[in-house]
């Protein structure tokens, strides 16, 4: 259980956070959570390598890259062609003896497919992890999340009436959101602030996720009134946004928390122009530390 702790007053409104940063693992984060259970099927299926996909930089590579280092398995990443920077993430996940495929996005599919049928004919069981950790097994994950959260709101007597967090393929807000229909609890807004995505499509990919891991228990109309996917607050995937050091710095120098450019700089920036627009006052709000915690060096480095 990671920990939710308060961290101060944003207008007039009590802001916690729960750190899934600080899950204890290859420095934690929600890829951390997803890949615990990816990897429990793994170690039921006896596979002994790893296939999965995401650029260098990508704090699901590093995750995958060191539990299968853990395990002195193969893991095999298929990264799209870009514009290649070397960062503590890319570092870390070659360090972890990780291979990388590199080729154009439109031979993604294909060359996942030809990997995993290459494995299997050098004798090999390859396990398939969608980037990013996408799909029902990572929604699964933050179901279990939000029941965590009902857990900490009783021991702390309190109920959150608002949650933000980084939302980027939308397994970790669909996962909230399912726990919270799973409970018929509809107190919370739960909102994702996009860190790539825009609308329509954006939150469309979240109502899928919501769908399928609820298969025939999904009612239409709650699922759609309890997505909230803002898209105001990115202009794309790992793009800075201007005065987005402002917000890492402040946070930084006032909460004692670091944040990153690509994902929790741009959540928590959105969290509180939210609150502004919104003239939300007086409530419960609790932010999602998504983790990233190296790429907020990455931004130190820079600075
Ligand atoms: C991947 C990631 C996200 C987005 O999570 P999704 O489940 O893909 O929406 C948010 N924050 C951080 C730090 C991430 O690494």
């Amino acid at each position: 259980m990671t920990p939710v702790h308060f961290l101060g007053l944003e207008g007039n409104n009590r802001l916690y956070v729960k750190r899934e940063d600080l899950i204890p693992f290859s420095f934690g984060g929600n890829k951390a959570r997803k890949a615990e259970l990816f990897f429990q099927e793994i170690d039921k299926g006896g596979y002994d390598a790893v296939v999965t996909y995401g650029s260098a930089s990508s704090n699901h590579c590093r995750i995958v890259a060191n539990q299968c280092s853990r395990r002195g398995i193969r893991c095999v990443i298929v990264s799209p062609e870009e514009a290649y920077i070397p960062t503590f993430n890319s570092k870390m996940t070659a360090l972890f003896g990780a291979e990388r495929i590199t080729v154009p996005l439109e031979r993604v599919h294909d060359t996942i497919e030809e990997t995993v049928g290459t494995l299997r004919k050098d004798g090999k069981k390859p396990f398939f992890i969608e980037g990013g950790g996408h799909g029902n097994t990572g929604t699964e994950a933050y179901v279990r999340c939000y029941r965590e959260i009902v857990r900490q709101e009783r021991d702390l007597g309190i109920s959150f009436d608002w949650i933000f967090l980084a939302s980027g393929t939308g397994t970790t807000q669909a996962g909230l959101v399912c726990g919270q229909l799973l409970d018929h609890d509809d107190r919370k807004n739960i909102v994702g602030i996009s860190i790539a995505r825009k609308n329509p499509r954006g939150r469309e990919i979240v109502l899928d996720s919501i769908r399928s891991y609820l298969g025939t228990a999904a009612d239409e109309n709650a699922i759609r009134e309890k997505t909230i996917f803002i898209d105001a607050y990115t202009s794309g995937y790992g793009r800075e946004e201007n005065g987005i050091q402002k917000t890492i710095d402040d946070v930084l120098i006032s909460y004692g928390l670091p944040l990153d450019v690509t994902y929790t700089g741009k959540a928590f920036r959105g969290m509180r122009e939210e609150i502004r627009k919104n003239k939300i006052e007086g409530k419960n709000i609790l932010f999602i530390h998504t983790g990233g915690t190296p790429l907020f060096f990455d931004y130190l480095e820079k600075r």
